[in-house]
């Protein structure tokens, strides 16, 4: 790896950081708080929240197993997917490269950023060879983008081709593990002390059932959570999520709960699928989703659509002609879709 001088926009790396209340003074013993011009009333809404979340990033650390200085909490996995650009991609003049068909935020993140975006291609079976994903990089290409499970493929991208990349580049490899937790695979999260330059995203949206909080996770070194730390929004993650997070962090066997039974409906639906006449193709899957392709997706989608129930259409992207991508939902939601798609004969 490049050192991180280097890898990080000079404009940045000489940031002074805003320096707000909550940063200047964060003891909890104090009586009187005197020092941000908050109202004193309508209590617990008229506080600022930590902005460095540290009760949930010490939770999340023992679910996790990864020290709360390595952790970076965001709006989303979306804040976490836009923050690299704006801390390490020169516009104009980085680039970044990513697997192709993949997540459509990367990309979109790299358009609002105005960095030169890299598309590769993976192969039939949905897979990449490092070799291929570091011939697309020149001197200026300071990120590789990999998710795994792969949205909207469903499968796992190899996991020596994601070590081989992160051990040949010099920039940095983010791996969004977004849907890791339905995946049989181990999380990279556990090769952090190893690779200086790897990224890890996680998020409450999927298995943890928190869609509706915003809140995404990044796992890196502690020199890069720092950066992530100063560009930041000084109070990104709002008080009534970290409470949230709090709570659903109380119960980690729900989670474990959840995904078990939507493992067995995976499995259910994905064998019933293969017997539907006007399907010709279930994708393995190693998420909560499946990619499956249809005799004629469009008409498929269509009519579903008329039936109140909807899948994603993913038949205009890139090696997905005739797919579509189905969530796994209740028991209930996915014999109402079976249902529909057995009365339908296209
Ligand atoms: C759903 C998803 C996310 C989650 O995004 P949030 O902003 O955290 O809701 C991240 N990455 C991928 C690949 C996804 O499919």
């Amino acid at each position: 790896m490049k050192p991180l001088e280097q890898l990080v926009r000079p404009n940045i790396w000489r940031l002074a950081p805003y320096s707000s209340a909550r940063n200047e003074y964060s003891g909890r013993t104090a009586r009187v708080f005197l020092d941000a011009n908050e109202n004193p009333y309508n209590a617990p809404f008229n506080r600022y929240p930590d902005p460095l979340q540290l009760e949930v990033k010490q939770r999340l650390s023992r679910v996790k197993g990864v020290s709360p200085e390595q952790i970076f909490l965001g709006n989303g996995s979306d804040e976490a997917i836009d923050l690299p650009y704006r801390c390490f991609c020169e516009p104009g003049k980085d680039n970044v490269v990513a697997i192709e068909p993949t997540y459509g935020m990367y990309k979109v993140c790299a358009d609002i950023n105005n960095v030169e975006y890299r598309p590769v291609l993976l192969d039939q079976n949905y897979q990449i060879e490092a070799a291929r994903l570091l011939e697309a990089c020149d001197a200026n290409t300071k990120i590789i983008w990999i998710c795994s499970p792969n949205n909207p493929t469903g499968n796992s991208i190899r996991r020596e081709e994601i070590v081989s990349t992160i051990e040949q580049f010099q920039g940095l490899v983010i791996v969004d593990e977004a849907y890791i937790d339905f995946s049989s695979q181990k999380s990279l999260r556990a090769e952090l002390g190893k690779y200086p330059n790897l990224i890890v995203l996680n998020t409450f949206s999927k298995a943890w059932g928190c869609a509706a909080i915003r809140l995404g996770m990044a796992f890196a070194s502690k020199e890069i959570i720092n950066i992530y730390n100063k560009v930041k929004y000084p109070y990104n993650v709002n008080q009534l999520t970290q409470q949230q997070a709090l709570e659903a962090l109380s119960d980690p066997y729900e989670v474990d709960r959840w995904v078990r039974m939507l493992l067995q409906e995976r499995s259910r639906m994905i064998e019933a699928f293969k017997m539907l006449p006007i399907c010709e193709k279930v994708y393995p899957t190693d998420a909560n989703f499946f990619l499956c392709k249809m005799n004629n997706a469009q008409q498929t989608y269509d009519y579903l659509v008329d039936q109140g129930i909807i899948v994603r259409n993913r038949t205009r992207v890139q090696l997905c002609g005739n797919c579509l991508r189905v969530t796994i939902g209740t028991k209930t939601e996915n014999n109402e879709l079976l249902a529909a798609l057995r009365c339908f004969r296209g």
